[in-house]
């Protein structure tokens, strides 16, 4: 299969769509990072998806909806609170977790009974959408456990014959997958994966958020968690990669005593003046970093990059987004150094 680039132009989307149709997998770009997008009430063509991707049956897929309204032909029941959710945060970064109606086939749901929506801020993503009359499940275009896509290049690299066509929405805005929540039984929101929708956005407007521990834990695969993305290793490069706490000045001491071939220094942007060692750096504040973090991992991959020490990121706000991608990308490989007095 030669996968073709398509832009976002009328005759293009409209290919995309009838693709969509019949039942094939097209490259979508969104505002988080590009998305797989199929019909997600077509079980063969879920199946595309995963067999795409080579992503394990139990990892749900998100289902992407164009307006407010599409929601109650997925979701069976919409608690007040999703409403209010839906209100200040759609279309936005947002996955909100809804008893699945029966039109919402398992295969889409890795086997929940439950399904994560979102109306993506992308008016490519939400044309495709509309023309293909159908709510569009897609997960990240990445082959499965690499670094999600932010350009349909990314994207090209990944799936090249694996799907039949990608379309080209340019750089995504934020560059991190969006922030998943679900409601537990008193209406207080759970975030089970951060992203640019932070526990503060959401405070304003809910009256009770917690954020799931799962989201700083490396769980076992047989474990029972609250979200099954928890159990798998995800945005990694093919370079190891290594967390670090620490100081500029100790960073820079450790990457000095490095000696294998390789070895790179991912840092802020702050950092790099006079920093004579390999390096990409990621920009300064926590948005720029989930904007670049992704292209960044990818990059050092094709630069050849072996071993790849990473500063690291604020933890409040978009940067516990950034911190959990990098804690999961390192496979929690963490390195606490120690301040000098
Ligand atoms: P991705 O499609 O790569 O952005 O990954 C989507 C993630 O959303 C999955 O790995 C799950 O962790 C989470 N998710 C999607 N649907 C559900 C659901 N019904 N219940 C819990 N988590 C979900
Ligand atoms: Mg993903």
């Amino acid at each position: 299969m030669e996968t073709q680039l398509l832009s976002a132009n009328a005759a293009d989307l409209s290919l995309a769509a009838q693709l969509i149709q019949s039942g094939q997998v097209v490259g979508m770009p969104t505002e988080t990072v590009y998305g797989l997008a199929a019909d997600a009430t077509n079980p063969d063509a879920v199946a595309r998806i995963f067999e795409a991707k080579g992503r394990p049956s139990d990892n749900p897929l998100i289902v992407h909806i164009a307006d407010v309204s599409d929601l109650d032909a997925v979701a069976a029941e919409v608690p007040p609170l999703a409403m209010t959710l839906a209100d200040a945060f759609w279309p936005g970064p947002l996955t909100m977790i809804f008893k699945k109606r029966d039109e919402i086939p398992l295969i889409t749901t890795g086997g929940l009974d439950t399904v994560g929506v979102r109306m993506p801020n992308h008016d490519t993503a939400r044309a495709l959408i509309r023309a293909s009359l159908k709510p569009l499940a897609a997960p990240s275009a990445n082959r499965s456990g690499y670094p999600s896509p932010t350009t349909a290049q990314h994207v090209l690299h990944d799936m090249q014959g694996r799907i039949p066509a990608i379309l080209d929405g340019g750089e995504c805005a934020c560059g991190l997958e969006s922030t998943v929540i679900c409601f537990d039984e008193d209406e207080t929101v759970r975030i089970l994966r951060p992203g640019f929708v932070t526990a503060e956005m959401l405070r304003a407007v809910a009256p009770s958020v917690v954020i799931d521990s799962g989201i700083f834990r490396d769980a076992a695969s047989n474990e029972a968690v609250r979200s099954p993305g928890m159990k798998y290793r995800h945005y990694a490069p093919n370079a190891r990669v290594t967390l670090v706490e620490g100081s500029a000045e100790r960073f820079r001491q450790l990457i000095a005593l490095q000696q294998n071939e390789g070895v790179y220094a991912l840092i802020f942007d702050s950092d790099a003046a006079d920093f004579p060692y390999p390096h990409r750096t990621f920009g300064s504040t926590s948005e720029e970093q989930g904007n670049l973090l992704f292209a960044k991992l990818r990059e050092l991959d094709e630069i050849g990059a072996k071993e790849v020490f990473v500063r690291m990121p604020e933890k409040e706000g978009v940067g516990l987004a950034v911190y959990n991608r990098l804690l999961r990308a390192a496979g929690f490989d963490v390195i606490h150094l120690a301040e000098l007095k």
